[in-house]
């Protein structure tokens, strides 16, 4: 187990503390009778593990009590819909940045319910989006009903070196995978979303955080399930929760909490991925592709310009116990996520692996 590393893009590697409490308190508690994994959600025992992952998660992300925690049903895609559902007005307005496929995604949902436009994007950078376009105030229409952007471009390694200033406009931020890798202010933000399955939990939940002046005007048509006042007002409760993901991510919180919180987090981050930018910018047989100031702390991309190279060296990482580091289909290359639960000696093992690959894979020509 040690020796395997897993760079997957999500789901994720949880850390060996948490797995292992979920492991010993599954145990603990099915001796008792009942386990966490057959807890009715009614129960004063689970009323007391949703009540600790919010207030341990308000704590992390220091989130001001203006702002409704929400844990709730399905991934990030899901709320592609339900944001515009919940925040469109009558005039049913709405920018979108597209740095990605999740935020052009966002945008194709959000299309179906309103006037939807493309404030910026970077879809024509070379290669595409390898970088994030700046934004001025001057981008958005300023009767939008709300931004959307993608804060952190999971597939393309990409990540707002900068939050947009939107005025007065509610900015709403998919922070999927990069959620819990450093501070965030919550406050410049109106909605903050994540799915589960890369920094908190195993998939099938996805956390919303948003501000309370934002609820309560949802579309007529919003189904109940994504309408957030329902969820508000009946705390997640409003039908069965995940509640697994929801014992799971309070172990997640409380295992970030008990080493240091978000700012140990980001120092622990930066290391990691300087290790491999580092190494990636010291040498020429690797390429990272992405513009230098907008670099992933989460998610490192990089290629050696030859697709069967590519392929060779997912193939034989894997095999040395480094899992899943070929690229997403539509970019190809390699990826290698490095969410909290990565640990330094994992990343280490990685450029030692990067570096005789190279030597024993010469380019032709080289
Ligand atoms: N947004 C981002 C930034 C993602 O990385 C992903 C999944 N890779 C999604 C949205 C889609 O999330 P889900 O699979 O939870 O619907």
């Amino acid at each position: 187990m040690n020796n395997v590393y897993n760079f997957a893009a999500g789901p994720a590697q949880l850390p060996e503390a948490v797995l292992r409490r979920a492991q010993d308190e599954l145990s603990d508690n099915r001796r008792r009778g009942i386990s966490v994994l057959e807890m009715s959600h009614d129960s004063r025992e689970f009323s007391t593990v949703i009540k600790s992952a919010e207030a341990s998660l308000r704590e992390l992300m220091n989130i001001p009590q203006n702002y409704k925690v929400l844990f709730l049903q399905g991934g990030a895609t899901t709320q592609f819909a339900a944001i515009p559902l919940n925040l469109l007005s009558e005039r049913r307005t709405a920018d979108y940045v597209i740095t990605g496929q999740s935020s052009r995604n966002a945008y194709l949902q959000a299309k179906k319910y309103g006037d939807i436009a493309i404030a910026a994007s970077s879809a024509g950078a070379s290669p595409a989006f390898s970088t994030v376009p700046e934004t001025t105030r001057a981008d958005f229409r300023p009767d939008a009903d709300y931004v959307h952007i993608c804060y952190n471009n999971t597939v393309y390694g990409t990540k707002f070196n900068y939050v947009p200033d939107t005025g007065n406009i509610p900015l709403v931020a998919n922070m999927s995978s990069s959620i819990l890798s450093e501070p965030v202010d919550v406050t410049k933000f109106a909605l903050i979303y994540a799915s589960a399955q890369k920094n908190i939990a195993p998939a099938g939940m996805t956390v919303v955080i948003v501000r309370d002046d934002l609820i309560g005007n949802a579309r007529p048509e919003t189904p109940f399930m994504l309408d957030y006042k329902l969820h508000a007002d009946s705390r997640s409760m409003y039908n069965t929760p995940p509640v697994y993901q929801i014992y799971m991510a309070k172990l997640m919180f409380d295992w970030i909490l008990s080493v240091g919180g978000l700012d140990e987090m980001k120092r622990r981050n930066e290391r990691k991925a300087s290790l491999l930018y580092d190494y990636l910018d010291s040498q020429h047989y690797y390429t990272a592709p992405v513009d230098k100031k907008c670099r992933s702390m989460t998610n490192v991309i990089f290629i050696t310009g030859d697709a069967k190279l590519d392929t060779k060296f997912a193939k034989e990482a894997d095999r040395a116990g480094l899992k899943n580091l070929k690229g997403h289909s539509s970019v190809g290359g390699m990826r290698a996520s490095l969410y909290n639960s990565m640990t330094e000696q994992g990343v280490a093992a990685l450029v030692d692996f990067m570096k005789h690959f190279a030597e024993d894979n010469p380019k032709l020509g080289a």
